[in-house]
């Protein structure tokens, strides 16, 4: 999923304070899933602007709503009405719902309400971590399902780069050598052979360096 934090209190009242109402809008998909812009996140962070408008004395109105996607026309348009009423919008979708959003309703201001962070997972209760850079040409198969670009600090594709120490990763030392999980899960899985192959530099022309990526699906298109 994509992962995403909320933006400090002070930070939004400075984007939002000019406007007299606001559409506070969560997103019931990804960042519902990590705590950062649903249904609840939605009403906690109204109840927070609305005390800080009052302390500021400016009494912005706050609506509150969550759609399933920001990301989706299909869910958009449930908001249009809710929009319409309002001044701004203060998105917490990530920042393609935010874009979303700001594209359909070309005469809003639509402020992003999060900050989106990355590709991960829940790893334990509170803490989630980056598994994917979406790198545009997945190599997880010759790496045991563990992704060097995004786990190891140096982006080895051939590892390991020899700092480690017992198992941990001399840039951070706080986790464990993604080279030391790629070995252990080859042997795990009988596929240490891998391990001898060098891997010749990624194509990185998939990957985000040459501007914002496009699939075409032709087989869908009307
Ligand atoms: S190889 Fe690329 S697509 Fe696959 S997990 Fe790593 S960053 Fe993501
Ligand atoms: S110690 Fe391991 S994870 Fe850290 S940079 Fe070297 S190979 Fe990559």
């Amino acid at each position: 999923m994509i992962v995403a934090q909320r933006k400090q209190i002070p930070e939004i009242m400075d984007i939002v304070k000019q406007h007299k109402s606001l559409l506070v809008l969560g997103c019931g998909t990804c960042v519902t899933v990590c705590l950062a812009g649903g249904e609840r996140e939605v009403s906690i962070i109204s109840s927070a602007l609305r005390m800080a408008s009052r302390l500021a004395g400016s009494e912005i109105k706050i609506e509150e709503l969550t759609i399933e996607r920001q990301c989706d026309n299909v869910f958009i348009e449930q908001a249009a009405e809710a929009i319409e009423r309002n001044e701004a919008v203060l998105s917490l979708g990530c920042g393609a719902g935010v874009q979303a959003m700001a594209e359909r309703f070309g005469n809003k201001p639509v402020y992003a309400g999060l900050d989106t962070a990355f590709i991960g997972i829940l790893e334990e209760r509170g803490i989630w971590t980056e598994k994917c850079g979406a790198c545009g040409s997945c190599v997880l198969g010759d790496y045991g399902g563990i992704c060097p670009i995004t786990r190891c600090a140096k982006r080895l594709l051939n590892g390991p780069c020899g700092g480690s120490r017992e198992d941990r990763c001399e840039v951070r030392p706080d986790s464990q050598c993604a080279w030391q999980l790629i070995y252990n899960r080859l042997k795990d899985i009988g596929q240490l052979d891998k391990l001898k192959k060098i891997t010749s530099a990624k194509n990185w022309n998939t990957a985000l360096d040459g501007g914002y990526r496009v699939i075409v699906r032709e087989d869908h298109r009307v």
